[in-house]
């Protein structure tokens, strides 16, 4: 890339899961990274080999504070994304979606810089709509104990569309679906994470109810194309767009399909499942294929075994 499009982009949450992805995918796009993250759940091991780079800066820093910086692009993806995590302090949770928002949008106005919002599929809540549209408005409990990560990113996204409608801003708010790879917290208590951990030393798979409840996996390359595509669209595109891999599985047959691929002797331990727990979960991605003419790749089998290999590491 010619040294006229090198952009600078700033990334919040950029040393988590996907944020570490997409610092690396954008700086061998040829961009200035700019990574912002305060290690609530992401840490300087994600992003280590980063930290040589001239092109990559990292700061120490909470969105829910100010700040002041010069970027063309963000991408807001700061909030912990992982139940036990968002849990653990729900007051920051909310804090996290709702005042980050104010401030990454307050700061995209200052600078005109396109600013891209990591929802989620929890806007739906539990959801009566199958597969789920984005037209869907969605039925989330308000006062759940899911409702500090549900409720802030539905409001993030009224945020974003009023900073859109009010002043302007371009804005693109992306719908991401249960995703999964390397570089997850070995501990934080996300299915897939949770399995493959379990798997690998032999202990009991613990499924959440009857494990019928059902998701949709989709592989972190995959996604981050997805994320990478909506923010160069042309300005009239604004989301939301759902991002995940349509191809939907039980929980028990994601158990039983850890267990194969790891040649386990794990066997299944069932318990309670989790208050506000949805039954079902699966993106419609028409709009992704038409708007970004995306869709997933990578098969879960291929996916997992990409992801069983990082963490045999622990
Ligand atoms: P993650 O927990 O690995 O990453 C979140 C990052 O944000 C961490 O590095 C954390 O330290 C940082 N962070 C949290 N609070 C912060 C704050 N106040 N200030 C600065 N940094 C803060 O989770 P992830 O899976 O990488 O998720 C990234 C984003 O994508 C989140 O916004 C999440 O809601 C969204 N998302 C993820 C999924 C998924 O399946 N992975 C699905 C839907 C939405
Ligand atoms: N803000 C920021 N960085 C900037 C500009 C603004 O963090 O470069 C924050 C600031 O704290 C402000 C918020 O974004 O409260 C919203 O900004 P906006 O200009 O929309 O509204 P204001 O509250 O300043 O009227
Ligand atoms: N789950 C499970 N065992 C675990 C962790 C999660 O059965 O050890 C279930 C959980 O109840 C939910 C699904 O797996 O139905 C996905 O959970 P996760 O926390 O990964 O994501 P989310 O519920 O936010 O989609």
């Amino acid at each position: 890339m010619g040294i006229s499009l090198r952009k600078r982009v700033l990334v919040t949450g950029g040393a988590g899961f996907l944020g570490s992805h997409l610092c690396r995918r954008l700086l061998d796009a040829g961009h200035d990274v700019l990574c912002v993250d305060n290690f609530f759940t992401g840490s300087k091991d994600n992003i280590l080999e980063l930290l040589d780079n001239p092109h990559f800066e990292l700061i120490r820093h909470d969105v829910t504070f100010p700040l002041y910086v010069e970027v063309d692009q963000i991408y807001n993806l700061a909030c912990p994304a992982s139940p036990i995590h968002y849990q653990f302090d729900p007051v920051q949770t909310t804090k996290t979606s709702v005042h980050g928002a104010i401030n990454m949008l307050g700061l995209a106005k200052r600078v005109k810089a396109t600013i891209l919002q990591a929802s989620t599929s929890e806007v739906y809540g539990d959801p009566e709509i199958h597969p789920q549209t984005e037209e869907y408005w969605g039925r989330v409990n308000p006062i759940g104990i899911r409702a500090c990560y549900d409720e802030g990113k539905r409001c993030a996204e009224t945020l974003f569309f009023d900073y859109y409608r009010q002043h302007g801003l371009p804005i693109k708010v992306a719908r991401i679906f249960n995703t999964y790879g390397p570089r997850m917290h070995p501990n934080d208590g996300r299915v897939v994470s949770n399995f493959i951990m379990q798997a690998l030393r032999g202990e009991p798979i613990t499924l959440f109810g009857d494990g019928n409840q059902t998701r949709s996996f989709c592989y972190v390359d995959d996604l981050i194309e997805g994320l990478i595509r909506l923010m160069e669209t042309p300005k009239e595109v604004t989301g939301p767009i759902n991002l995940g891999n349509p191809v939907e599985f039980t929980i028990r047959e994601l158990a039983e399909r850890v267990i194969e691929l790891t040649s386990s002797s794990s066997k299944l331990v069932y318990q309670p499942l989790p208050q506000d727990d949805p039954k079902q979960r699966q993106p419609n991605i028409d709009l992704a294929e038409k708007t970004l003419g995306w869709k997933p790749t990578i098969q879960l089998n291929d996916g997992l075994e990409k992801t069983i290999a990082y963490f045999s590491k622990f």
